[in-house]
């Protein structure tokens, strides 16, 4: 109790200046005991990130081809990695072994994971801290999940005084074949890590001061968000605000600790608090964010709210198309299924013969070019004068609101709109609410 477990994100660990950030980071907590490292990343825009790197190299390998040029710059990067900051870590032998396996066909997860297991080993002797192989603690079950046990065994290991590293994004299965986590799965290690050792907090740091209100394309200069509820990053993640692997919140959502996301490039700034609750200043919502490229499926027939099961059969037809759908809102004798572009596909025209011949609605239409924007806030639920507050503002910027959809949490509207409405409907939303 009463410790911290960090994860550093790729970007702060891509070369030996960014390392040394972490270096001051840890050492400025004692609380500060279990670290999760990612693979180095880029150093600058066009940069390749070593996860990258080796994934290409498995792919020759497979090919039978040579992978002396991606590899190579694998090699250069650790060994100056090694050579900058002057560490004790026998990175020759480590990469000779690395490449013999690459060409001797190891399999692509195994590879992938070389990137956080050389970087691990490096951070560790940087911190003066014990290296934990991730494939001796993290188990995944046959069907990719994680196995619960990985928490008693990770525990056993990071027991005791002192630091330890855990480098992120991999584990094994009980055959001790490596399994990693989906890309970008460091995320994941750190909140398992955290969890294990119940953490007082899981920090995440990355190259950016937290979560901001809305998109800096769409809202120039948009605030930060200090506070946040799990709800609240969930609603919004799932349209895209995202700094945080969206599966790394479980582990930890499901023992309340908070998470922090913070940036190793200005530690002083305060980032943003993930946690159960939080309070509700005069911040009424936490952030607005939107996509385009939906479309809606629209079906009207008089008497539908009367007819059993008539809901059901549009969603099986829908699902029949293997398309999988965001938004079902409805009114007494109409329903419409929101979808996004990529799930529709070219299922259109097959979609509407069959929701024909089989419900024979009055009409039936496909509806694209919508874009959907979410209104994400606590502070939202039982408030009178949210949703005029949020219309107001919208009719002022004269866009016109397609489709509304309020979840029964109150935490979330949703608006439908033109696609070519969506940055002028957040702009209106979010001046409207932080004004
Ligand atoms: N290195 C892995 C990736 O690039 C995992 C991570 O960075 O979290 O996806």
């Amino acid at each position: 109790m009463g410790d911290i477990a960090c994860k550093f994100g790729g970007s702060s660990l891509a070369d030996a200046r960014q390392m040394q950030k972490v270096v001051q980071i840890v050492h400025s907590n004692t609380k500060r005991r279990f670290v999760v490292p990612s693979a180095p990343g880029k150093r600058s825009d066009d940069d390749t990130k070593i996860t990258d790197l080796l994934y290409l190299c498995h792919e020759l390998a497979r090919q039978k081809m040579d992978i002396s040029e991606p590899f190579g710059k694998i090699e250069t990067r650790f060994v100056s990695l090694v050579e900058d900051l002057g560490v004790e870590v026998d990175m020759g032998d480590l990469l000779l072994s690395v490449r013999g396996e690459i060409e001797a066909g190891a399999s692509e997860a195994f590879v992938a994971s070389r990137g956080e297991f050389l970087g691990g080993h490096v951070v560790a002797s940087l911190l003066g801290a014990k290296f934990v192989d991730p494939a001796d603690v993290i188990r995944f079950r046959s069907d990719g999940r994680l196995d619960a046990v990985s928490y008693e065994l990770l525990a056993a290991q990071l027991a005791g005084p002192g630091l330890f590293v855990v480098p992120g994004f991999y584990g094994a299965d009980d055959q001790g074949n490596i399994r990693t986590f989906t890309r970008g799965g460091s995320d994941i290690t750190g909140a398992i890590v955290a969890r294990a050792v119940e953490a007082e907090a899981y920090e995440n740091w990355t190259d950016v001061s937290g979560l901001l209100m809305a998109d800096p394309r769409m809202v120039s200069d948009p605030l930060g968000v200090e506070d946040i509820t799990y709800r609240e990053i969930r609603e919004l993640s799932y349209m895209g605000a995202s700094v945080f692997h969206d599966e790394a919140m479980f582990p930890v959502r499901e023992v309340n600790m908070p998470i922090h996301i913070r940036n190793t490039n200005k530690p002083e700034d305060p980032g943003t608090c993930i946690r159960p609750t939080r309070p509700l200043t005069d911040r009424l919502i936490a952030g607005v964010a939107g996509k385009p490229n939906f479309t809606m499926l629209y079906i009207e027939k008089a008497l539908m709210n009367q007819t059993r099961g008539f809901g059901r059969q549009v969603l099986e037809v829908v699902d029949k198309h293997g398309i999988s759908y965001d938004h079902t809102p409805s009114g007494i004798d109409s329903m419409s299924v929101i979808m996004s572009d990529e799930e529709l596909g070219n299922l259109g025209g097959a979609l509407l013969e069959d929701i024909q011949r089989i419900l024979q609605p009055d009409r039936v239409e496909l509806i694209s070019g919508l874009a959907l924007i979410a209104t994400v806030g606590e502070g939202m639920s039982h408030r009178v004068g949210i949703a005029a507050r949020l219309f107001g503002a919208l009719a002022e910027a004269k866009v016109n609101v397609r489709v509304i959809d309020q979840g029964a949490s109150e935490i979330n509207i949703i608006v439908g709109v033109e696609d070519a409405d969506l940055k002028p409907a957040i702009e209106a939303i979010y001046r409207a609410f932080t004004q």
